[in-house]
């Protein structure tokens, strides 16, 4: 299996109808990076920045982090690099951030909630990412977006930074896009007005499940209770990447979903067109891929998305079956 995925290596993912699908990898540390070209992804679609504050005993200073970042834009070198702002709180604990005790820490002060009332620490970051990418493409996203003005804000914060590098004479990456992520379901009836503002989207299944379902995603006694592959989250997944279809802005899934090679399908056959994944899913979501016809697929899935039933996972695999995928 393992000597199958590495011949598949610099095979391009395209389906057996022709369709290319975007496989990109999630990646958050310097040792995660080796593991993007020798999956043969074709780029970075998560960088999760909050690893190197977690493994750190104090805030990484600013010097710190603008070194990771050229390290990992270094590492890609041709590549996309999707970095994603601070995600702290919820499951995401630093040890020397002392934080009010909350009930439900997963709904509490977390991510872009924390980093917009604590705009000094976002500044800094920010501030290490265009450095980082001077004269490159600079791909920045914000986590748990739940009104469209907190993107606002955060794009002004990313046009303040800039304009003060700017006046001091300081190069400048060669374009920013910014993004959101779609972690909470809130945002499902924003998509519109989000996809004025946004230059790309990503979805992040992983929390969108914990808050679709209202279950706990560490929970051990939930893991097996509600399935991804019902009609709740499929639909949910399905009007987002109509919307930004619909909006011409490209859209990711970057949740551990996409390296399921089974939901992974489901995600194509809803139309995702780029999936981003652990470095060691690509080979078996790439097999997949290959062996899929999406038009057959969707024929069957988009209608089926319609008919109540609790879960189309039994169905999906005979689907698989039935066209030895
Ligand atoms: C997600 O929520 O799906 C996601 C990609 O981010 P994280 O798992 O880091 O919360
Ligand atoms: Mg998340």
């Amino acid at each position: 299996r393992q000597e199958q995925y590495r011949r598949l290596r610099d095979v391009p993912a395209v389906t057996r109808d022709g369709v290319s699908i975007s496989l990109l990898v999630n990646a958050g540390l310097l040792v995660d990076l080796p593991h993007v070209k020798e999956a043969g992804a074709s780029g970075i679609g998560l960088f999760r920045t909050e690893l190197q504050f977690m493994v750190a005993s104090t805030f990484p200073r600013m010097r710190d982090q603008l070194t990771l970042y050229r390290a990992v834009l270094d590492a890609a070198a041709d590549l996309p690099v999707t970095f994603r702002s601070l995600d702290v709180g919820g499951d995401k604990v630093l040890p020397y951030l002392r934080t009010a005790h909350e009930e439900n820490p997963a709904l509490g002060w977390r991510a872009i909630r924390m980093a917009l009332d604590r705009p000094a620490l976002l500044r800094t970051q920010i501030r290490a990412l265009l450095h980082a990418a001077a004269g490159r493409e600079l791909r920045l996203m914000f986590p748990m977006i739940t009104e469209v003005g907190e993107f606002d804000r955060a794009r002004e914060l990313v046009a303040r930074e800039r304009r003060h590098l700017e006046r001091h004479g300081h190069a400048l990456p060669a374009s920013v896009r910014l993004g959101a992520m779609v972690e909470v379901p809130a945002l499902l009836w924003q998509l519109e007005e989000l996809l004025e503002r946004v230059d790309f989207l990503s979805v992040g299944s992983n929390d969108l499940l914990q808050f679709i379902f209202a279950a706990d995603r560490a929970s051990g006694l939930l893991a097996d209770r509600f399935d991804a592959l019902s009609h709740a989250p499929l639909r949910a997944m399905r009007r987002i990447v109509e919307a930004a279809d619909a909006a011409a802005v490209p859209v990711t899934l970057c949740g551990e979903l996409a390296g399921n090679p089974l939901a992974a399908m489901a995600l194509v056959g809803l139309g995702y067109r780029s999936i981003s994944m652990a470095p060691a899913a690509i080979g078996p979501v790439k097999a997949m891929i290959l062996a899929l016809d999406v038009g057959k697929l969707q024929d069957w899935l988009l209608p089926a998305l319609s008919r109540p039933h609790r879960s189309l996972r039994a169905e999906l695999a005979d689907f698989a079956r039935q066209h030895d995928i």
